[in-house]
């Protein structure tokens, strides 16, 4: 099996007064060896994040496809890298939605990463419309064919993030996560498989033993030390 892996997205969320629930969460990650650990900061907590505590694994949440160059407002891989970061979060569906992210950008973003050593979470998932309509594997195996581009391997998790499923209360059936996950596996070998959307310490346990996954991509319940720890605690 591989190792579990419980990545925070803390999203456009925390400043430097939240730091001590930083330091909290790299100190829970200590004490749980056997699961590796990433928080996925707003840029600017990366570096003071990396000095406050350098066990933990960071991440950003977006890079550029390109090294550098005049992309006003942008960051590269490479800033992100120096920064302290050492994986990155790409393809989420608020990036896709809010920037209209589409799969060939995120494909290059792959690239850029890998390209710059860090790591990858290529975030895949169907709107709640192609869930309805019966249409969730086809919609996340054209994900993950076109934004992938054949990258594989240890440096690349997926994270099955169903659209409907992001920032409410509802998840999909443990049965229907592993399903998913099997497609996943299917599809892109030796990589990590996450999910993600609304996970909490309540559901995570079902979801982590019967999901077939190896391990959480979290939202709201990652700004919170205390439900983060207890999530790790289930893995
Ligand atoms: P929530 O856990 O807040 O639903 O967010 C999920 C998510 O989008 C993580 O990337």
């Amino acid at each position: 099996a591989l190792r579990p892996l419980l990545v925070g997205n803390w999203k456009m969320h925390g400043d430097g007064r939240n730091l001590p629930i930083i330091a909290a969460i790299g100190e829970a990650a200590q004490r749980h060896p056997g699961v590796d650990v990433a928080l996925c900061l707003p840029a600017t907590l990366i570096d003071r994040a990396r000095d406050a505590c350098p066990g933990l694994t960071i991440g950003g949440q977006d890079c550029h496809a390109e090294p550098s160059g005049a992309h006003t407002g942008d960051i590269s891989a490479l800033m992100l890298r120096e920064a302290g970061a050492s994986l990155v979060l790409l393809g989420h569906s608020e990036r896709r939605r809010d920037h209209h992210e589409g799969d060939a950008l995120i494909a290059a973003k792959v690239r850029a990463a890998r390209a710059a050593g860090l790591d990858v979470v290529l975030c895949v998932g169907e709107t709640a419309e192609d869930h309805a309509a019966g249409r969730s594997a086809d919609v996340v195996r054209e994900q993950l064919t076109r934004s992938l581009a054949g990258a594989n391997g240890p440096g690349i998790a997926i994270a099955y993030e169903p659209v409907w499923a992001i920032g409410g209360d509802r998840t999909p059936e443990p049965t229907e996560v592993e399903m998913m996950a099997g497609l996943i596996r299917d599809t892109v070998s030796g990589v990590r498989i996450l999910y993600g959307g609304s996970v909490t310490p309540d559901n995570g346990a079902a979801l982590f033993e019967q999901g077939g996954i190896d391990g959480f991509l979290v939202g709201r319940q990652s700004l919170d030390a205390g439900a983060f720890k207890a999530i790790l605690t289930l893995m």
